[in-house]
């Protein structure tokens, strides 16, 4: 074959996997916790001793993580949350951290209390403010840029190629929590991040069946070796059975994604002129602020999530919520049925969200019945 075969065709075929002992066309579930020596109490396998170290269940998604990604090698955790926590975990008390305001509300609050009690210093940086992510950049003392793109759950987007030069110029890494886009839309790696974090439990899974994360570094390095250390000691690996289902998910990725993100595209324009909703939050919008970004830096679509603001307030978000048929009211996002969420509910008092948001992960269901329930949901206000 003379071409280079798509990611695509990658993902569907599992890396064209084919089993060395039996030909089977699916991976096989390693559940072993240990692993033998031989006479001369040589590892018969060098890489695998204890199951806490490595599991050759993950070969295959790992693999599949970093030829997605185009990283150069992928690690995978136990929750999406505990992938983020060991990039921190590898920085020293007086280094400084910059992230975005607006992201992932169980990581802000832990990276709050993380940065008191390991003494890391922070900035929150308003994303949607030029030159607010370089204002907050200590030059020689900030060692990670964190961001998320687009920032859940306003959607507002962060120029990924920006974001490197800026940390790369002051001597820092560039971390993406792209868990939202996928390497189906966006590759931040080719726009010069340093290592992409992935909740899994969300689109490369898709299925809503597993807790998993994952971590993918454009280059191996000893910051990336700590991080792999971090694992193996933390512990927070992820099994061998999640493992699986993990793969399996990811080869129906790019079918997902796409369909996903065009249900949701065909959601924000229906409702666009809509007189109940006083704002459709969604990057594929010629009208948003980051669309021009957006159109760089993602393809295939413009993701499955978005945001209305509802008229009429806190009050009126919730009965609209509450009228849902369709739409199941649950927290989450990624997966192949359509949820709503009201997003100041679940956060609460410290929350930044707005109190008339109401947030949509869009699944792959029929586009008439998504429209027809939100449609009478709204008239329900
Ligand atoms: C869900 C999520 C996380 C946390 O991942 P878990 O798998 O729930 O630990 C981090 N970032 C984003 C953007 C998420 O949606």
């Amino acid at each position: 074959m003379n071409h280079k075969l798509r990611r695509e065709t990658k993902a569907v075929q599992a890396l064209h996997y084919k089993d060395p002992l039996s030909g089977s066309v699916i991976p096989p579930i390693y559940t072993s916790t240990t692993y033998a020596r031989n006479e001369n109490y040589e590892l018969i396998s060098e890489k695998y001793s204890y199951g806490r170290d490595e599991n050759p269940s993950y070969i295959i998604p790992e693999k599949m993580l970093a030829e997605l990604e185009g990283g150069e090698e992928a690690l995978l955790f136990s929750s999406g949350m505990a992938a983020a926590v060991s990039v921190f975990q590898v920085l020293n008390p007086g280094d400084h951290v910059v992230a975005p305001k607006i992201m992932y509300w169980g990581l802000r609050q832990w990276l709050v209390e993380f940065s008191e009690k390991w003494g890391v210093d922070i900035n929150f940086y308003n994303s949607n403010e030029p030159q607010a992510l370089s204002n907050s950049v200590i030059k020689g003392k900030t060692k990670l840029v964190w961001i998320e793109t687009p920032c859940n759950p306003t959607w507002d987007i962060i120029d990924i190629k920006e974001a490197a030069s800026i940390a790369h110029n002051n001597g820092a890494k560039l971390v993406v929590d792209a868990t939202v886009t996928t390497p189906v839309i966006t590759r931040p790696i080719e726009y010069g991040a340093d290592i992409v974090m992935h909740s899994a439990t969300k689109y490369l899974n898709g299925h809503g069946d597993v807790i998993a994360g994952a971590l993918i570094c454009a280059k191996r390095d000893k910051f990336w070796d700590q991080i792999r250390q971090i694992r193996i000691h933390g512990g927070a690996v992820l099994g061998p059975f999640e493992a699986w289902l993990l793969q399996r998910g990811m080869r129906t990725l790019y079918l997902r994604v796409q369909h996903a993100s065009a249900n949701a595209m065909q959601i924000a324009t229906h409702f666009l002129s809509d007189k109940r909703i006083t704002e459709i939050l969604y990057p594929g919008l010629s009208n948003h602020p980051g669309h021009n970004v957006a159109k760089q830096q993602m393809s295939l679509g413009f993701g499955g999530m978005l945001s209305f603001r509802i008229k009429g307030g806190e009050q009126a978000a919730l009965k609209m919520v509450k009228a849902c048929n369709v739409f199941l009211r649950a927290t989450s996002l990624g997966g192949i049925e359509s949820l709503i969420e009201h997003r100041y509910s679940i956060e609460g008092k410290n929350s930044p969200i707005p109190k008339d948001l109401v947030r949509i992960s869009v699944g792959i269901e029929s586009i008439d019945d998504l429209i027809g329930d939100l449609e009478q949901a709204l008239g329900k206000i």
